[in-house]
């Protein structure tokens, strides 16, 4: 029987979607980003998926995500760039995880940990004032460090990367100047005598609206789930990965004026019937979209009346006839008339991103098409 509250990833979409990516940046090698659990979709079978679909790398954020995944057997090329003072590089090394270096301090913390030659990425700040040494004297230092430590031997820099700010805003001149101190700063460390192996610049959004900037190697999250980056950078031809359903747990007819769930936020202005959805912000279900997300039923969409709680939301039936038990559709791929990830977004006030990011709690999680 259909769990309570159920998340149904489909693996083969994910692997379809992948394809479809390596199609659109042709020339580049492939890193489906994991990090956040997968998304929300779950780090380890997306990974794995990943790979089966020839993604030559995969890139996470932090040390733990990463060392997750060697946990769970993967043991190709992996990526990771957020790192605090005191992050495990040791470990990271050891199990042939490639490392972010973001200064020279960095640099020099990590070849302090490095139990043997590691191979380290370097990233620069080419604007968005995150990670990576800043164009100029802090880029600068980084190179000269990195230099340094290659002429003795004690570090292989492997690759060289940053992340755009505004890709998702096809024609933003942002992007393109952002290309053009990374092209920049890549001269400046082939100038110190090191090899930037592997130049990235690339996300999903910059997959689509910078090809110019495809380089060696793309780095791509959102757009792997089938979830558009922005409503101006819709990605064609992937569909989206994940559906999320929960079986009513109550029905009931109310009179005219019954008033719905925590501060009373809707009334119904005629009898009516109404349906009892057990998911809610302890899920990762957002809270803002009360009164006003749908979800998809019997081909159709219901709305959201009142707040949604901790454990459970209500919708309105109205006539639709339905019973405790049918299943609800919050959002999937369409295929039903259901919300998308991107309806949930604008009715929560946020990006389909944070959505599917913040999906956590009760769900029950179902794979289709493991291999
Ligand atoms: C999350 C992330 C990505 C993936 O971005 P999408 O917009 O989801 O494609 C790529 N690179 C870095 C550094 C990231 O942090």
């Amino acid at each position: 029987m259909t769990p309570q509250a159920e998340l149904v990833v489909d693996l083969d979409v994910y692997r379809q979607n992948l394809d479809v990516l390596r199609r659109l940046a042709p020339g580049a090698q492939q890193m489906a980003v994991v990090k956040a659990n997968g998304y929300g979709h779950g780090m380890v079978p997306m990974a794995r998926a990943a790979r089966d679909a020839g993604a030559e790398w995969l890139g996470v954020a932090t040390a733990e995500e990463a060392l997750a995944l060697r946990s769970a057997g993967d043991s190709g090329p992996v990526l990771c760039w957020l790192a605090a003072p005191g992050a495990p590089f040791a470990e990271l090394i050891d199990q042939d995880i490639e490392v972010t270096a973001s200064s020279a301090e960095q640099l020099e913390e990590i070849l302090a940990a490095a139990p043997r030659r590691p191979r380290v990425q370097l990233k620069v700040d080419t604007g968005l004032s995150r990670n990576g040494a800043r164009f100029g004297p802090d880029w600068t230092a980084l190179v000269h460090a990195a230099a340094r430590a290659q002429a003795l031997g004690r570090v292989a820099v492997t690759g060289v990367w940053s992340h755009f700010a505004c890709a998702d805003e096809p024609g933003n001149p942002a992007t393109d100047e952002q290309e053009k101190v990374f092209r920049s700063a890549v001269d400046e460390l082939s100038a110190a005598g090191v090899d930037p192996g592997t130049r990235h610049l690339c996300n999903s959004a910059g997959v689509l609206t910078q090809p110019s900037a495809h380089l060696d190697l793309v780095r791509v999250g959102i757009a792997s789930y089938g979830i558009a980056p922005d409503a101006a950078v819709p990605v064609p031809g992937v569909r989206p990965v994940l559906t999320a359903r929960a079986r009513l747990a109550h029905v009931k007819d109310v009179e005219a004026g019954a008033r719905v769930s925590y501060g009373y936020r809707w009334q119904a202005e005629h009898a009516t019937r109404l349906g009892l959805v057990p998911v809610g912000y302890g899920e990762g279900i957002h809270r803002t979209a009360s009164n006003r997300a749908e979800v998809g039923f019997a081909g159709g969409r219901l709305p959201v009346r009142g707040t949604i709680c901790m454990d459970q939301f209500v919708v309105e039936l109205g006539d639709v006839p339905a019973q405790r038990g049918d299943i609800v559709t919050l959002f999937g791929p369409g295929d039903d008339g259901e919300p998308s990830v991107e309806d949930w977004a604008v009715a929560a006030g946020t990006i389909g991103y944070e959505i599917v990011t913040r999906l956590a709690g009760r769900w029950a999680r179902t794979y289709r098409g493991e291999r």
